[in-house]
């Protein structure tokens, strides 16, 4: 067994002195005055010891890792009806592309790129009795952690500034592959990417694609099948048009957030989250990326 703790420590001090730590994301203005000198990471392993270093719980905007969980919580609902209207393809292209949305009639590649997103924000409108807050209570749960929430200046900060988010729910419309109003699917899509949780808090959130679709309270979530697929596509559509890169590099089904965070693991084995706001031109946390690059190098522990 890798000494976890003192690996740890060696990639935050790595991080500390990194000379590049990239750029906080400004296009939702909310998140432009993150300090970008926080860091933390949160490891958990499956047979339930936890270990963290840095700002592992200061809570942060968790942004597009709420994807996985909306995708979790549409499957549990609909199951295989959440293929008819989205494909399983890496798209190899920004998060908020619209050529490809386009040209492939309405049909987003992946739940993982905003279309795809925004798509399984509809079902879950359609499906849920009170979307947002049963949502937030879906996240609470898996997380088995009541002090969750929006924060409510993030989530209007998106909307008055989302109007490639509004391009992609209109197209979608246009396409018939948005049942609700644009409006109303967009105002739960903002308020799912402005949860804000803590390293640990995700790492508890994430511990049931680790575990065959059972939670941290021991509840069947997804089915065995269910949690394989998340992962697969978090391998190959979790960092936008660098999955290759994440794969190559570090190894995990991971999902990254233009808030700094990352969330990977290693099914049957452990559940690991890096906060680190700076990112790099392509959206993904500069620091994050290089932290697990480090850690599945100095572990030996990856899918591969
Ligand atoms: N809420 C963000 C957006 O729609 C999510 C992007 C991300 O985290 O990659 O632009």
């Amino acid at each position: 067994m890798p000494d976890f703790q003192s690996i740890l420590e060696i990639i935050q001090q790595d991080a500390i002195n990194a000379l590049d730590k990239g750029s906080v994301a400004t296009y939702i203005p909310e998140l432009a005055h993150i300090d970008i000198n926080n860091f933390g990471i949160h490891l958990r392993t499956s047979d339930g010891n936890d270990y963290g270093i840095g700002d592992y719980n200061k809570p942060f905007s968790i942004q597009s890792i709420s994807k996985v969980l909306a995708l979790a919580k549409a499957m549990a609902l609909i199951g295989e009806d959440t293929w008819k209207r989205i494909d399983v393809e890496p798209s190899g292209h920004p998060f908020n592309q619209l050529a490809l949305l386009e040209i492939e009639n309405g049909i987003p590649r992946n739940p993982f790129i905003n279309s795809g997103a925004i798509v399984i924000a509809d079902i879950l409108v359609s499906n849920l009795k009170n979307p947002k807050k049963d949502f937030l209570n879906y996240v609470r749960d898996l997380t088995g952690d009541d002090n969750i929430n929006f924060n409510i200046d993030v989530a209007h900060s998106e909307k008055i500034t989302g109007f490639k988010n509004f391009a992609a729910a209109n197209l979608l419309k246009s396409f018939k592959n948005l049942n609700n109003p644009v409006e109303e699917v967009l105002d739960f899509y903002f308020h799912q990417c402005a949860i804000e949780m803590t390293c640990e808090q995700l790492t508890k959130a994430f511990f049931f694609l680790a575990n065959k679709g059972t939670c941290m309270l021991n509840k069947t979530r997804l089915s065995k099948p269910q949690a394989k697929r998340i992962n697969a596509l978090m391998l190959t559509c979790g960092f936008y048009d660098e999955a290759g890169e994440f794969a190559f590099e570090v190894g995990l089904p991971g999902k990254s957030g233009v808030g700094g965070g990352i969330v990977a693991l290693l099914p049957d084995n452990y559940i690991i989250t890096t906060w680190a706001p700076g990112l790099n031109k392509k959206g993904n946390s500069k620091l994050g990326m290089l932290a697990l690059e480090e850690f599945t190098s100095k572990t030996k522990l990856s899918v591969f």
